[in-house]
């Protein structure tokens, strides 16, 4: 079985970006906004932060109480829209009750949109025009390519319906030219469904959901959930996909969580900074 690995998938952007970035007479500028103390939310914009600085980004995080107004995140966005100096903006979900994130995605200027979350790109990613790509969708696309995965003409399955991942990557992947269907929490025989899959892609957030019987022998399977289901013995948490562990005996190959897609995820959302950046200045990735 083949373990589809993130790390060096995302090491394959990252050259790409610093090719890219050592021509360039300016460095892009990632700033991402964080309200409240989440803990997941913490480890993941500390992440982001520390992979942009690395590949030589400049970035900076915005950190506001959780008790924050809608009113006073939203008028952040807008000086950060104004700003000349600020290339991609992300701010980071969970957010707490009092804000809308529907609300903050279309308060942010799509151009500066690196989550690629906004109505207009996620409108730009179904018409097949080019845009911001949301960053974990990207990822499994950009992973599965990495592998040679062919996706043309091929059945995908993709379990999850979320903005976030299942709607979009649905998109990009009909854009490959494969065959999708999305499943969700009502979709009726969910087991005969996945079945039918070459590429399986769950993104649900329930470990042990995709059971070796869900799965048809030799196919693609991408794990894209996140599980906190414990911590080890130095306070770290244990984290586990969607996917029972007993499908890599099924599958001809798995993507690892953690290490599958979420270093994907991070990757593309640099990536996208750095395409925000020509983009603004008129110019292309390439
Ligand atoms: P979400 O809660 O917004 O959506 C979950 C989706 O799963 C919904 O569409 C729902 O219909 C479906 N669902 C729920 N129960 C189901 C069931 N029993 N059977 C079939 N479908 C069911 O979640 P999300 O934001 O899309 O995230 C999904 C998972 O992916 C989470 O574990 C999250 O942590 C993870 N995630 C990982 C990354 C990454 O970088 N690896 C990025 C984003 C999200």
């Amino acid at each position: 079985m083949l373990k589809l690995a993130g790390p060096p998938a995302a090491e394959a952007v990252y050259e790409e970006l610093r090719a890219l970035l050592n021509r360039l007479p300016y460095t892009p500028h990632l700033r991402v906004v964080r309200l409240g103390e989440d803990p997941a939310s913490v480890a993941y914009v500390r992440l982001k932060d520390r992979q942009a600085r690395r590949l030589g980004l400049s970035s900076q995080v915005d950190v506001f109480p959780a008790s924050t107004p809608q009113e006073d995140l939203l008028a952040h966005i807008a000086r950060l829209n104004q700003d000349p100096e600020v290339d991609g903006i992300l701010v980071q979900s969970p957010l707490p009750p009092q804000v809308d994130f529907n609300t903050v995605l279309e308060a942010i200027d799509p151009k500066k949109d690196v989550d690629g979350l906004t109505p207009l790109n996620a409108g730009r990613i179904w018409m097949g025009l080019e845009a911001l790509e949301s960053c974990t969708p990207a990822g499994v696309v950009r992973l599965l390519k990495h592998y040679g995965i062919p996706l043309a003409g091929k059945n995908a399955v993709i379990v999850g319906r979320s903005n976030l991942v299942g709607k979009p990557l649905a998109a990009l992947l009909l854009r490959e030219n494969a065959t999708v269907t999305l499943a969700h929490s009502r979709t009726q025989n969910l087991a005969e469904v996945c079945r039918r899959a070459e590429v399986l892609v769950a993104a649900v957030g329930r470990p042990g959901l995709i059971t070796p019987e869900m799965v048809r022998p030799g196919a693609v399977v991408v794990d894209v959930g996140i599980n906190r289901v414990g911590q080890d013995e130095r306070g770290r948490d244990i984290l586990v996909g969607d996917v029972d562990p007993r499908v890599a005996e099924v599958a001809s190959a798995l993507s690892p969580v953690p290490g599958g897609v979420g270093p994907m995820t991070v990757a593309m959302l640099l990536y996208n900074t750095v395409k925000a950046a020509l983009w603004r200045r008129g110019e292309r990735a390439g």
